[in-house]
């Protein structure tokens, strides 16, 4: 069998998906290639016994101006997107044995018990501070220094050290501010620091009638979970633009273009395109451009990559004595708990678990544990039930439990990364074009801009 196209777009994750389509959309015969057996790579919805799991992502920030938008937009979804309950403002962070809400607004700061009054003081300093005071000379900043720098340390282990976790499953000395918090690096350099460009922030939100705490676009999913999106997506694509097989070996044709070879199960699907996107995790475009290409493949696999572990657990509310309605739990280092963060996914959007019963989304592991992630199952469950024990006091076995593992899970922008990015882009070869989330943010609005952006560099 011999497939002829326009643009092989190996990887139908949700980068992947974006480049097809927006290829589609130009008029470009493009061929989807996905080595799994189903399309979303991270994202993926699940129906088990009466629960609504998400083994990805569990809901997606959507800014007004993301092209995501349009795409919803074009294919009938934005009626559809349920925004996070209510309850999702309130977010706790666990500190020796008590939940305190996060305070996500400038009057809950000053009242939260959370910082004492010193690190309050310290907070608020920042406004004296002068723009890139006890920046390191040309070192590649982390997270962890600036915040520390800018705001003190209080601030840095209770609030950005725990948030840090429960986004990138890392620690703020392992991040590159620049690359992993590029607004924060931003508002510094553009208004002297945190807490004047933040004020800016919020005139201009409030001109733009956004709200003025928590996530500025909202948190969003689909009454059938984010699965419903990769489906609706996928839909747009004509079956012939969809192959589930994985890209095995490719080589450069002496006449322009590449040949390539598909494996679906044991059989080989030859395709000749005249460009490629390698929309996949960074290891696997390394893997892919090894033989060809060996130094661009030793930047790709120096990409860190976090495991993650995630458990699924299903309890009546009354078995949560401790449990109070909100986002969820996140965890400060110092606390030396055994789990990065519970996402409350029943109280985040309907529907996600049987009436009178709780679905708590839990993730460990992550790069300073990353032997929880891949503990054996027996032992995994018993370190999540002593965990939500200690938490919400949950003593007695849950209904419902699932285990997901991503033993490459989430893209870490570590010290260096923006160089790194530099030489993976003059390395790469002509006629091939990178798309994923270790290139222009990790959340699924962003991973879905960068594909688009792809598919537009290769037209
Ligand atoms: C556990 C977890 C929780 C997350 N939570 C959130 C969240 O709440 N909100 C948010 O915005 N973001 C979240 N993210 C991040 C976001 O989901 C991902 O960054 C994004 O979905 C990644 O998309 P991608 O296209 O870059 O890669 P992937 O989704 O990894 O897709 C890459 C695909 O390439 C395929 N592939 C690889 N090699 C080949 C080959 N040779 N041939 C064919 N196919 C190949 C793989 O099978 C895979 O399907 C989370 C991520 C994880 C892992």
């Amino acid at each position: 069998m011999s497939i002829n196209c326009d643009v092989l777009v190996v990887g139908g994750g949700i980068s992947g998906i974006a480049a097809a389509m927006e290829l589609h959309k130009s008029g470009k015969k493009v061929l989807l290639a996905e080595a799994r057996g189903y399309l979303g790579g991270a994202i993926r919805t699940v129906e088990d016994s009466g629960y609504l799991l998400e083994m990805g992502p569990n809901s997606m920030m959507l800014g007004t101006e993301d092209p995501i938008n349009v795409w919803l937009d074009q294919l009938g979804l934005s009626g559809n997107l349920l925004k996070a309950s209510p309850d999702s403002q309130n977010r706790y962070v666990w500190i020796r044995g008590k939940l305190f809400p996060a305070p996500l607004s400038p009057s809950s700061f000053l009242t939260t018990p959370l910082f004492s009054l010193r690190e309050k003081i310290r907070v608020a300093q920042e406004l004296f501070i002068p723009q890139g005071s006890g920046l390191p000379d040309g070192s590649d900043e982390t997270v962890g220094h600036f915040v520390r720098r800018r705001l003190g340390d209080g601030f840095l282990e209770k609030l950005i050290d725990p948030f840090v976790k429960g986004v990138y499953a890392s620690h703020p000395d392992l991040l590159s501010v620049e690359s992993a918090f590029p607004l924060l690096s931003k508002l510094e350099k553009e208004h002297g620091g945190l807490i004047r460009g933040a004020i800016h922030l919020s005139r201009t939100k409030r001109r733009k009638g956004m709200p003025l705490s928590g996530p500025s676009g909202g948190l969003y999913s689909f009454p059938g979970g984010l699965g419903e999106m990769v489906r609706a997506f996928s839909g747009y694509l004509n079956d012939d633009s969809l192959i589930h097989a994985e890209l095995t070996e490719w080589h450069r044709l002496p006449s322009g273009g590449f040949k390539c070879v598909l494996l679906q199960e044991d059989e080989a699907i030859e395709v000749v395109c005249k460009k490629m996107i390698l929309a996949t995790s960074p290891s696997d475009a390394a893997r892919i451009l090894e033989k060809n290409h060996p130094e661009l493949a030793s930047v790709l696999f120096s990409i860190p990559m976090a495991p993650v572990a995630i458990a699924y657990v299903g309890v009546a509310r009354e078995a949560l004595p401790g449990y109070s309605p909100g986002f969820g739990v996140l965890f400060p280092t110092s606390e030396k708990r055994k789990v990065l963060g519970i996402i409350q996914s029943s109280d985040l959007f309907p529907n996600r678990s049987p009436e009178g019963k709780v679905l708590l989304t839990v993730f460990a592991g992550g790069m300073l544990s990353p032997k929880i992630a891949m503990s054996f199952d027996e032992d995994f469950e018993a370190i999540i039930l002593g965990e939500l024990n200690a938490v919400f006091g949950l003593k007695v076995k849950p209904e419902f439990f699932r285990i997901q593992r991503w033993a490459e899970g989430i893209s870490q922008y570590s010290p260096g990364h923006a160089l790194r990015i530099e030489k993976i882009r003059s390395l790469t070869p002509e006629g091939v074009f990178l798309a994923g989330n270790y290139l222009g943010g990790i959340s699924v609005s962003k991973t879905f801009s960068n594909g688009v952006e792809a598919a537009r560099s290769s037209l």
